[in-house]
């Protein structure tokens, strides 16, 4: 007979041990987020401003994927939007069954992934409830954070950075069985152990972003960061900000963040980054859709000169065309623009000559190795890299959270309560928690 989401909750909130977990019958449908292949030309004519996730994101019964090799499955206790599952669900900048077709081709068990629904989230935090043929470093009671690196390695060319391995994904976005369910499926390779002191929502919003940002900054994929460079943070109190500026602080640096409110300035500043720019308040204008202003890029770094002294070592990059001409001219001769995404557009124009005449690079960079994930959680669990939770939704309202970061009304990272029946739970070490209660909770409320 099949078992329950409901019981697999009550086991795991009442501590049940590996053996009582894998004991668990498993259920044969969980409940889960999802768009619908039959909608993904839904908001076709729309400004992508004007597509609103609430109306493509269904919170609905679908089957228990069956388990392959080196995979498990997790009982998801919470989850987290990213910006990924805000472009799923807005169908941009192509829909993602595109991605799902596409690795359907690949074979018999990518075939499970090509569904006419496509179960979003790319971070997760749980219980191992059952794993594949093949795992042998994981098992059902771990209790785990998950990264969205998915990943074979059968390529040799993925083998001294996965990311460059050509079949390489990202988990919830370009394959299916996403953390936005009671539960997820994943490859084992994409475990990591929970922070302990940490609740179930709190771990869960580490996974995408923080290793992003690790990759970027720290890694010697990315930028290399050394003590006393001044970074730029754009967005830097959303979720790859906030953790970029930890990093900075963490590794020695000097952070200039920009943000768009005089309460982010002050979240910022509470937090210990002393320089800030709001760039609502300076009235910046960048990019007027077709050019960007010299004179608006000049006027930006007298700014920053005037915080740090000196012109940025290091531009932590992802607004793309409204700031990317910008932050090539700011950027210190010989520093570094380190780029992951294009929130306001992917064709970027900026001055060449201050790119080669100031022998300055940019780097592109997407998500992180699983080295680059572990080494981002492993400073989750030393209490040294902290979450930026600032409010949490149960999983029947993931539609109206991913409303609130597509038009940029968060703070930090939105979580998403799953399997997890409140906040609060899941902390196995209260005193390195409270050593850090004040950094850990800075987001926290904000925006209820
Ligand atoms: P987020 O939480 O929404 O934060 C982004 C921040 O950027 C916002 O808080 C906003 O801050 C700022 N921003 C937005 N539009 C801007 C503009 N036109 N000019 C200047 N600043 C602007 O999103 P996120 O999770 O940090 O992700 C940011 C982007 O990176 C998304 O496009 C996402 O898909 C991408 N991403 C890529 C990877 C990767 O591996 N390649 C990984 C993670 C995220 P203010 O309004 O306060 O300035």
């Amino acid at each position: 007979m099949a078992g329950s989401c409901d019981q697999i909750r009550q086991a795991v909130l009442a501590g049940a041990t590996g053996g009582e977990i894998a004991a668990l019958e498993l259920p044969d449908h969980v409940v889960a987020a999802v768009t619908h292949k039959d909608e993904q030309t839904m908001f076709e004519g729309l400004d992508p401003a004007d597509k609103d996730p609430r109306k493509a994101l269904h919170v609905e019964d679908v089957p228990l994927p069956p388990l392959g090799p080196n995979e498990c499955l997790v009982a998801v206790m919470a989850s987290a939007i990213n910006f990924n599952t805000v472009w799923t669900s807005i169908f941009e900048p192509v829909s993602t069954f595109k991605f799902l077709e596409r690795f359907g081709r690949e074979g018999e068990l990518a075939a499970r992934h090509d569904l006419d629904y496509h179960i979003v989230g790319s971070d997760a935090s749980g219980v191992v409830l059952r794993a594949g043929p093949g795992v042998t470093r994981w098992k059902p009671g771990d209790r785990v954070t998950i990264h969205c690196n998915y990943v074979d390695l059968e390529a040799p060319t993925g083998h001294d950075d996965s990311m460059l391995d050509p079949g390489q994904r990202i988990w919830g976005f370009e394959t299916n069985f996403g953390g936005l369910a009671e539960i997820a499926m994943v490859k084992s390779n994409q475990l990591m152990p929970k922070p302990e002191h940490l609740t179930w929502e709190e771990a869960a919003c580490l996974g995408l972003v923080s290793s992003t940002a690790y990759r970027m900054l720290v890694s010697s994929n990315g930028a290399q960061m050394k003590q006393g460079d001044v970074v730029l943070v754009w967005g830097a109190s959303g979720g790859l900000g906030g953790f970029a500026c930890q990093y900075v602080m963490n590794g020695g640096g000097i952070p200039v963040g920009v943000v768009s409110s005089e309460d982010k300035v002050r979240l910022l500043n509470s937090i210990g980054v002393q320089h800030v720019i709001d760039r609502r308040a300076d009235d910046y204008r960048f990019w007027d859709g077709e050019v960007g202003d010299q004179s608006e890029w000049r006027r930006f770094g007298k700014r920053i000169r005037e915080l740090a002294g000196e012109d940025p070592d290091i531009v932590f990059e992802h607004p793309g065309r409204a700031t990317f001409g910008a932050s090539v001219f700011v950027a210190k001769r010989g520093g570094k623009i380190v780029t992951c995404a294009s929130t306001s557009g992917y064709e970027h124009t900026y001055d060449n000559r201050y790119l080669w005449m100031n022998l300055k690079t940019i780097i592109g960079s997407h998500f992180a190795n699983y080295k680059e994930a572990w080494e981002a959680n492993r400073l989750a669990c030393l209490g040294r890299i902290h979450p930026i939770l600032s409010r949490t939704f149960p999983l029947a309202e993931t539609g109206d959270a991913a409303y609130q970061v597509h038009r940029n009304l968060h703070y930090g990272k939105i979580g998403i309560r799953v399997l997890s029946p409140e906040d609060g739970l899941g902390v196995t070490d209260p005193e390195l928690r409270e050593r850090h209660i004040d950094a850990i909770e800075a987001f926290r409320h904000l925006g209820d």
